[in-house]
């Protein structure tokens, strides 16, 4: 469960960001979360992750208060998310294989589960061919799923895709969504982070639309507010 109750966020250059949001997000839902360029939504994707603090209000995810969390407790709570950055953040100098590994070295994963695991998870984003490319062997999709595949190797609770249109054409992004809806059938939380209109009207999922730091309006079936 994640739960944002009253939260604002200023920056210290005086920018108000968020500004009295509450929203909460249930286990296993599927959210989109949308809003114009500089409504928000990579600030409220910040504080989900503890990369920014929050200025007032308190986030809950599970049984964190991430307003009041030490820094030390950061990693247990990354530990429950997984992110499809925008721009991927792959290792250039590590191969396909090792970038997805890699993810579960840091998390303590044993070598012998870390040989096994991997090229499950290449085989389900349909890359065991690409182990052994770096990812600038790749396509623009290929590295998306790749981003993936790392992204869900230490079988988080929460999935966060941020901007997938964002670098991939559309029917790359196509393959992205039949992969967040597949773990999201596995009773996984499955956020995106979108300005992409189209994608919610396409996939009819509940709608947080968020503008000028708040949000305006939130609604199940794939309907958003135009400011
Ligand atoms: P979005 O992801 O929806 O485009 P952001 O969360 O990035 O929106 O930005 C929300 C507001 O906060 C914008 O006015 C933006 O200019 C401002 N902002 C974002 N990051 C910073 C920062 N590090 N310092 C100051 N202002 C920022």
């Amino acid at each position: 469960m994640i739960e944002f109750q009253d939260v604002s966020m200023v920056y210290s250059n005086g920018t108000v960001a968020l500004n009295g949001v509450n929203l909460k997000i249930e286990d296993g839902e599927f959210v989109f979360i949308v809003g114009r360029s500089g409504a928000g939504k990579t600030t409220l994707t910040k504080l989900l992750m503890r990369e920014e603090k929050v200025t007032s209000g308190t986030i809950r995810v599970d049984n964190f208060r991430l307003d009041k969390m030490p820094k030390r407790k950061v990693p247990h709570l990354r530990r429950t998310m997984g992110v499809v950055f925008q721009d991927f953040r792959l290792f250039p100098t590590k191969t396909v294989f090792e970038n997805v590994a890699f993810a579960m070295r840091v998390a303590g994963e044993k070598r012998s589960n870390i040989e096994k695991r991997v090229p499950h998870f290449l085989n389900l984003v349909e890359l065991s061919e690409k182990s052994n490319c770096f990812p600038e062997e790749l396509s623009g999709g290929e590295r998306q799923r790749v981003a993936f595949a790392r992204a869900i190797a230490n079988n988080p609770k929460i999935v966060i895709a941020d901007e997938p249109t964002g670098n991939v054409d559309p029917e790359m992004s196509k393959d992205l969504f039949k992969l967040l809806l597949s773990i999201n059938n596995l009773g996984k939380t499955v956020i995106v982070i979108t300005h992409d209109m189209n994608l919610v009207e396409q996939y009819k999922k509940r709608t947080i639309t968020i503008h000028d730091g708040q949000v305006v309006s939130d609604k199940n079936g794939g309907v958003a507010y135009e400011a």
